[in-house]
Order: C-alpha cells, then sequence, then structure tokens
C-alpha cells in the first residue's frame, strides 16, 4: 500500500474509532446517569402519591391508586412486609414485574435495578407510613436504549464524524505531501551526492563504493573484475577552442555511449574531468580485448555538437582485480597508471604492468605537485644564450622552465612539459613563461642590451585563444618592441594541425613577433610546407649538431637546410653546440645564431644578465682596441 494511501486510511481509521469512543462512553453515562436518577424520580413519586393518601390508610386505600398511574414503561405495585405482591391481578405489567423482581431484593434495599430479556427494571421502595405495606415503582429501561440514544445524539455525533473524517483527510493528504516533498528532496540530495551533476553517471566516490561493494561480494569466489578508465584526447582542445559548453555536450554524449553498451551490474561512472571510469564483472584476460574493443568502440563513430562532427580517441587502461590490486581506489589508481602506460608505449590500450608502477604513480603525484608549484612560485626560467656567428655577439636568449621539486629536486623538463601538456596546465605555465621572459627582455633593454628572448609553446598553446592578446598586453605593459620576442614552436606541433597553426602564427605575425621553427628535422615537414607560414626562424635539432663533426650525414642534413633556409630567406639556430670544432664548422657553413654548452648553458636571470654586462664591456673595449 502507498505511503499516502497508509496514511489516509490510518487518520479515517483513528478519527471513526475516537467518535466511536466518545458515542460510547456518552451512552454508558447516559445508562449510568438513568441507573443513578431515576430511583430518586421513582422514589419522589412513590412519596407524592403517598402524600396524597389519608392518614393510616387501608390496603383498599391504597390499591385504589395504583391502576391510574401504570403505562407500559412504569408500574406500580404494593408489597407487605413478606415482600408479597399485593397489587391488581389484571395489571399485565406489574404482573410480570412481581415475578421477576424477587421480594427479598426488594425488602433488602430501597432501590435497584435487573436485567430481564431485553430489558432493564429500575424499581424503588417506599414503606407507606403507619402500614405494614411498601410502595413498589418499577420502570423498565429497555435495552433498545442505544438505537433510542442514537435518536438523539446520532445527528450530532454524524456531523462530528463528518468534520473529523474531513478533518482527518485534510490533514492526512497535507501531511502525506509534505512527506512526498521530504522524501524527494531526501531523494534528490542522495543522488546528488553519489552522481556527476554533467553527465549523471555515478560520480568517483559512488563509483569507488560500487566497486568495493562488488569485491565483498565476489571475495572467496573465483570470479574476477576489470577497473577500466579511458581517458579523451584533445579534450582541453575543445573546451579551449569550441567552448565549455561544447565539451560538455561531449562528456554527455561519451556518458551516453558507455551507458549504453554496459549490461548492469557493469557501470560506468565519471572520474573526473575528461576520465571515465568503467568497473567490468566477469572478465579473464582472454577478453581484454573484446573490452577494448567495446569501450573505445563507443568514440568511433563521430560526436555531433553545434553542428560540427567531432571525431575523438581515447586512452584505456585497464586493472584486474584481483591480479593488480584489492581495493577500489587501488584498481582505479592503478586504471590511470596503465593509460599512462598505454602513452608510453603509443598504444590506446593497456593492462596495467606491475613493474612500470613506480615511474606511473610518481607521474601521477607530480601531476598535483605542479599544480602547486605553478601556483607557490617554484617554477624558475633560466636562459641560454645564442651567439651571432658574424659577429660573434651574444644577441639573445632561450628562456627555459626550471622545476626544482622539494622533494625530488630537480625535474627534467621533458618530464614536467608532458604533464603540463596532458593536464592542461601547460596554458597557465606557458603564460608565466612568457610573463617572467617578456618582462626580464625589458629589462635587458633598460640595462641597455638590445637582445631577444625566445619562449617555448606548446601545440595545446595554439588553440589557445587568449595567447595572442596575451602577447600583446605584456609587450605593451613592458613596452617591448615586439620583434624583440621570439616564439619557438616545434615542427611536429606546428603539423599535428597545420590550419590552427597557421591561423594562429598569422595573428602572431601580424603582432610582429619572431617565429621559429625548433627543433627542426625532426618531424616529417618539408621547408616547401613551412613556406606557407609566417616563419622568421628554424633551429636545426641538436641531433644533427652535435654529431655533425663526427657523421658527414648529419653535416650534411645541417649544410643543406642552412641553404635551404636561406633560398627563403629564412634565419638559422644551431642548437646543441658542444665545442669549438662544430661552432666553427657551422660559421663556415654559414649558419646565423649558434647555441649550446659550448657558448653557455642554461642559466638563472641573473647570471645571464651578469653575463651580458660582461660581454657588453668586452665588446666596447674590443671596439676602443680596434679604434686605436
Ligand atoms: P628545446 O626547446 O629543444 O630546448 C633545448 C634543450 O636542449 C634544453 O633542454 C637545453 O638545455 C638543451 N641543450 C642546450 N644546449 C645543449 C647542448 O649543447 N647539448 C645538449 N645535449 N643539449 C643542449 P632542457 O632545458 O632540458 O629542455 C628540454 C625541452 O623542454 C626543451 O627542448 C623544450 O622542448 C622543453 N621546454 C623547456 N622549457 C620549456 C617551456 O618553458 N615551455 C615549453 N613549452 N617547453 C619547454
Ligand atoms: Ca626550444
Ligand atoms: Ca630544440
Amino acid at each position: 500500500m502507498q505511503q499516502r494511501t497508509k496514511l489516509l486510511v490510518g487518520s479515517l481509521a483513528s478519527s471513526l474509532a475516537v467518535i466511536a469512543l466518545f458515542a460510547g462512553i456518552a451512552f454508558t453515562s447516559a445508562l449510568d446517569l438513568a441507573r443513578h436518577q431515576i430511583p430518586n424520580l421513582l422514589h419522589d413519586h412513590n412519596q407524592h402519591l403517598i402524600e396524597t393518601l389519608p392518614a393510616r390508610p387501608s390496603l383498599a386505600q391504597i390499591l385504589a391508586i395504583l391502576p391510574h398511574h401504570e403505562t407500559h414503561r412504569d408500574s406500580l405495585s404494593v408489597i407487605d412486609t413478606q415482600g408479597r405482591r399485593l397489587s391488581a391481578a389484571d395489571n399485565h405489567s406489574s404482573q410480570k414485574q412481581a415475578i421477576h423482581i424477587d421480594s427479598e431484593s426488594l425488602l433488602a434495599t430501597s432501590s435497584g435495578y435487573t436485567t430481564i430479556g431485553d430489558n432493564e427494571y429500575i424499581w424503588a421502595t417506599t414503606p407507606i407510613p403507619d402500614t405494614p405495606y411498601t410502595l413498589v415503582n418499577t420502570h423498565r429501561n429497555a435495552r433498545s436504549g442505544l438505537r433510542e440514544f442514537m435518536k438523539y445524539i446520532g445527528v450530532p455525533i454524524g456531523f462530528a464524524a463528518l468534520i473529523s473524517i474531513w478533518l482527518s483527510t485534510w490533514g492526512a493528504m497535507v501531511i502525506s505531501s509534505l512527506f512526498r516533498k521530504l522524501n524527494e528532496q531526501r531523494a534528490q540530495l542522495e543522488h546528488q551526492a553519489h552522481h556527476d551533476p554533467l553527465t549523471g553517471l555515478p560520480n568517483r566516490d559512488a563509483l569507488s563504493k560500487t566497486i568495493d561493494a562488488t569485491i565483498a561480494q565476489l571475495d572467496g569466489s573465483k570470479q574476477a573484475l576489470a577497473v577500466c578508465m579511458i581517458d579523451l584526447h584533445q579534450f582541453k582542445e575543445i573546451n579551449d577552442s569550441l567552448g565549455h559548453h561544447c565539451g560538455d555536450e561531449l562528456l554527455r554524449q561519451v556518458a551516453t555511449r558507455l551507458s549504453g553498451v554496459l549490461q548492469a551490474p557493469d557501470l560506468a561512472g565519471r572520474f573526473y574531468g575528461n576520465k571515465f571510469a568503467i568497473m567490468l564483472r566477469q572478465t579473464g584476460t582472454a577478453t581484454i580485448d573484446a573490452i577494448t574493443g567495446t569501450l573505445l568502440g563507443t568514440l568511433e563513430n563521430s560526436f555531433e555538437i553545434d553542428g560540427r562532427c567531432l571525431y575523438i580517441r581515447g586512452t584505456l587502461g585497464i586493472a584486474l582485480y584481483p591480479q593488480h590490486a584489492t581495493t577500489a581506489p587501488a584498481l582505479l589508481q592503478k586504471a590511470e597508471a596503465a593509460i599512462f602506460q598505454a602513452r608510453d608505449n603509443t598504444q590506446y590500450a593497456a593492462i596495467f604492468q606491475a613493474l612500470d608502477n613506480k615511474g606511473a604513480a610518481e607521474r601521477l603525484g607530480l601531476i598535483n605537485d605542479l599544480r602547486n608549484a605553478l601556483r607557490d612560485g617554484q617554477l624558475e626560467l633560466h636562459y641560454q644564450p645564442k651567439l651571432d656567428l658574424r659577429s660573434r655577439h651574444i644577441i639573445g636568449a632561450e628562456a627555459l622552465a626550471r622545476w626544482i621539486h622539494p622533494q625530488h629536486g630537480a625535474i627534467p623538463p621533458d618530464q614536467f612539459i608532458e604533464i603540463a601538456e596532458r593536464t592542461g596546465l601547460i596554458k597557465e605555465l606557458t603564460r608565466w613563461v612568457l610573463e617572467t621572459a617578456v618582462q626580464q627582455c625589458a629589462q635587458c633593454h633598460a640595462n641597455g642590451w638590445a637582445v631577444k628572448i625566445s619562449a617555448n609553446l606548446s601545440a595545446i598553446n595554439l588553440h589557445d585563444e587568449e595567447l595572442v592578446p596575451l602577447i600583446a598586453s605584456l609587450l605593451e605593459r613592458h613596452e617591448l618592441p615586439a620583434q624583440n620576442l621570439v616564439v619557438e614552436i616545434t615542427e611536429t606541433a606546428m603539423m599535428a594541425d597545420p590550419a590552427r597553426a597557421k591561423a594562429q602564427l598569422r595573428k602572431l605575425d601580424t603582432l610582429g613577433v619572431c617565429i621559429s621553427i625548433d627543433d627542426f628535422g625532426t618531424g616529417y615537414s618539408s621547408l616547401g610546407h613551412l613556406r606557407q607560414l609566417p616563419v622568421d626562424e628554424i633551429k636545426i635539432d641538436k641531433s644533427f649538431v652535435v654529431d655533425m663533426i663526427s657523421s658527414e650525414d648529419d653535416a650534411s642534413i645541417v649544410r643543406a637546410t642552412i641553404g635551404l633556409a636561406h633560398d627563403l630567406s629564412l634565419e638559422v639556430v644551431a642548437e646543441g653546440v658542444e665545442d669549438e670544432i662544430t661552432l666553427k664548422q657551422l660559421t663556415d657553413m654559414g649558419c646565423d645564431i649558434a647555441q649550446g654548452y659550448h657558448i653557455a648553458r642554461p642559466m638563472p636571470a641573473a647570471d645571464f644578465a651578469a653575463m651580458l654586462d660582461e660581454h657588453i664591456k668586452a665588446k666596447k673595449d674590443d671596439q676602443a682596441v680596434a679604434s686605436r
């Protein structure tokens, strides 16, 4: 029965019970009252009759008054001292009463009552003064009195019942709707606590609890459990380029597709951000391919968002119970670590490999640490000087990020930049680099050292619509002419999305910022390709430069690149110059600029400033000697 019906029935029943109780109490009280009051009335009546008799009346005089006072309910009779009845024999009701009310009772008490059949008889005896006779007055109180009683109070009780039924029904409705609202609110709060508001899927906590509960059920049995995690690629870019509403819609559609391919008790939940976690019952290793196919298959078809067709990929990490872990948090962590392992092996899916766990776990720890490092100013920019090979002057430096981790010491940028790129922190990191580099460059100019500072951009930065306005405002704020800022973008980053790169580079070019292609030669682009982009400089990757003395192939590549770049009116920077011979050979090949440990290692800003100061003084001294 529904709670509402229960409440209604309950309140109706209780209100009817209360009415019945009151009616019962009223009825028995009325009966009691009658039993107490009727004898008094009968006595009064007897007394009144006795007063009509003469003094010392004879029996005949007494009997003479009796017949006139009989009705079908009341009767009068006379008894003598032995209790014998002396009334008229032809009186029916008196006859009856005389038979049933025994003389002992009549003589013993002055009033009483007795029940005979359906009737109750109340009697009162009054001795007639100066005679041996007693007047007995009997009143028949019908047992059907309840019905009669109801005749009198039926209407008010009926009204009272109607009012109380109405009140109780109304009360029950109000209370039940109150209960319903409370229940709804409670259910809503419970749902919110356990579900992700965007996708409606169970959230991380709920999923974790479900996994733990399932493990508890499996305990002892030989069944396995797989905890999978999907990390969506390019989610950050979609958010940045198409807006958060598109990102949200994408997550909703992925959630619907995932739920669609799972059957209870398998369950998908949103882990956080662009990561979904899935719990699968069943599963031996043999079915891992099937899992991968099913889960990653959900991303195969395009997603239609805002009238566009988007294709996205994901990486799947799988951890198995009980092989890899026996608790939900550990399984989830290992599934996440497996994503990193898959990526390291350039695969789309991987089962957790215990041996690789340390590196992955460290990296997981580093994600949070990097976020804090950016906030707490743990990052520093070092500057590696660039040497102009014609004039032999320091004409600039490349800004390189450094992170000294409080526990792990120096973390190589190759590692933390990769983490920043994966987590989206790169946007914040690049802004910090640009701000610091522009400020440093402006400081150098203020000191009279006209140098250019290069900053590295990641592929993801090419999707940041706010990047160009930020650079413009930084240059304006620090009053630095735009050509003193060089942005280095790797060849691979440019080729990842040539159209977007082109658009973003055009804007930077319009601003007057120099554009340099980093790690040139490691990607698959050709100089012809790059001609379509507004590029000012190319940096020959250090892998060709470090070995160019020993490897004729590398030397040929370097020579050819310098030639082609010059044909396209591009400046050439050789990075990774580790010795004087290389430097000399590069000069002979016509390379414009060199950078490498042989010239200087990356150094803190203060050291770079001191180096510039010394360098300028030496230059002036040289000029003075030359002019003498
Ligand atoms: P990159 O842009 O190619 O930077 C040059 C790297 O070569 C630097 O490594 C530098 O220390 C190193 N190097 C310089 N001279 C020599 C040399 O003579 N021999 C050898 N073997 N290496 C030399 P670092 O500082 O470890 O940076 C590594 C990579 O990290 C950089 O490669 C760049 O891709 C990335 N990175 C560093 N800072 C930033 C940053 O602020 N933003 C972005 N997006 N990436 C950065
Ligand atoms: Ca660089
Ligand atoms: Ca480089």
